[in-house]
């Protein structure tokens, strides 16, 4: 008997959409290196740029401002290293400003960048995952080159205010960086409107290829290269154009624009089915992040006395692929930094599980994780000496 295969970890990676599959395979016959001037090169230039304005009209943008990255990963080490060489080249604005819960691509490089001797703060969140504004004001000042600021978290899904963030960082004369990587094709995002200098994000979130991203610069912001070279990108960003997955993630931009808002609210629906279920289905439960202001496919549950990790594991038996937000550092399980940063309890940051929705789930997949999940965690309780 074929095994149920229950997807729920679309906040990970999205499976590629069929008109991106299609699209990426026809244009392998684009092999064409598409810096040449040759009629071959130009026909994957062409589709370069045609993705180029996909994406520019997907985050409301330039296209001129869109710079092809292998993902948002170097599209955040990017912004900061641009930010490092103004410092470096004697900039009096020499400090830099991020949160405690953003993407390890951050995260590690504020540590990095903070072991060099460089001036980075962490603003703290409040117990829901959302920028504590009060004390993000007490931090800002006219010595701040930097402010980075995720606009959707990955593991528990709020979303943060970045507009507000901007006007009170621009008033300062800091520049402004938002990675929107989870949050593309799931939220309306506007570069003009949130009022941003950068904006990272990364092709394999939303029904795109993996290995392929953009960073957004805008017109006016500083920029420096990352990686050196060629001319690719104005300069940008050297290296020879991955001209199919260029073309897959404009296909991917398309699609996500088509039906964004009737997306959006489909996500909501089956995440909002889900915790109503569980919290009906099984005591004592805990729903991490800001219910207000989140990312509609994320859902995030504590189960006090059970641990993340079996959990996951007894629900992978039954074909429900899922994530906790636990990191394997040296063989121990860590708790989700997300979440104590959050202030959760450590016990509940370990027992701690994010399903996330995409546009292949159904309400019978919801129905599914509720006919398996209640008893799991039964079993696991009654396992568990605490
Ligand atoms: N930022 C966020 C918020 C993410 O969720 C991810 C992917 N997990 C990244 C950055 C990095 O993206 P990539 O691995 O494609 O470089």
């Amino acid at each position: 008997m074929e095994q149920h295969i229950i997807y729920l970890d679309n906040n990970a990676t999205t499976v590629m959409h069929e008109d991106v599959i299609e699209a990426v395979h026809e244009a392998h016959i684009l092999y064409g290196n598409a810096s040449s001037m040759h009629g071959l090169g130009r026909a994957s230039a062409q589709a370069i740029e045609e993705s180029r304005l996909a994406i520019a009209d997907l985050i409301d943008c330039s296209p001129k401002e869109v710079i092809f990255t292998s993902g948002a990963s170097e599209a955040n080490n990017t912004v900061f290293s641009t930010i490092r060489e103004r410092i470096d080249l004697g900039s009096k604005r020499d400090r830099m400003i991020t949160t405690t819960i953003e993407h390890p691509s951050i995260i590690e490089t504020v540590k990095y960048l903070k072991s060099r001797g460089y001036k980075i703060d962490e603003c703290p969140v409040d117990g829901t995952g959302m920028i504590d504004l009060e004390a993000f004001k007490t931090l800002l000042g006219e010595d701040v080159a930097l402010v980075s600021v995720m606009t959707g978290n990955n593991e528990i899904g709020t979303i943060q205010p970045i507009r507000e963030i901007a006007q009170l960082s621009h008033a300062v004369g800091a520049l402004v960086h938002t990675d929107a990587t989870q949050a593309i094709g799931k939220i309306e995002v506007s570069m003009r409107e949130m009022d941003v200098d950068y904006l990272s994000l990364s092709g394999h979130k939303f029904y795109g290829p993996k290995g392929i991203g953009v960073l957004a610069v805008k017109t006016k912001a500083p920029f420096s290269p990352l990686v050196h070279g060629g001319h690719q990108e104005g300069g940008r960003r050297a290296g020879t154009y991955n001209t199919a997955s260029i073309v897959g993630i404009g296909v991917a931009a398309r699609l996500a624009k088509a039906d964004l808002q009737e997306e959006h609210d489909r996500l909501w629906s089956l995440r909002e089915m889900l915790r109503e279920g569980i919290e009906e289905s099984i005591p004592n439960v805990v729903v991490n992040g800001n219910q207000q202001h989140c990312l509609p496919g994320t859902l995030d549950v504590s189960f006090p006395h059970a641990e993340g990790e079996s959990i996951l594991l007894y629900l992978d038996m039954e074909g429900i692929m899922v994530s906790t937000g636990s990191a394997c550092a040296s063989g121990s399980l860590e708790p989700s930094y997300v979440l104590l940063a959050s202030g959760v309890d450590i016990e509940l940051a370990h027992g701690s599980i994010r399903f996330s929705f995409g546009r292949y789930n159904t309400a019978d997949d919801v129905a599914y994780v509720l006919e398996k999940l209640p008893p799991i965690i039964k079993r696991l309780r009654e396992m568990s000496t605490r």
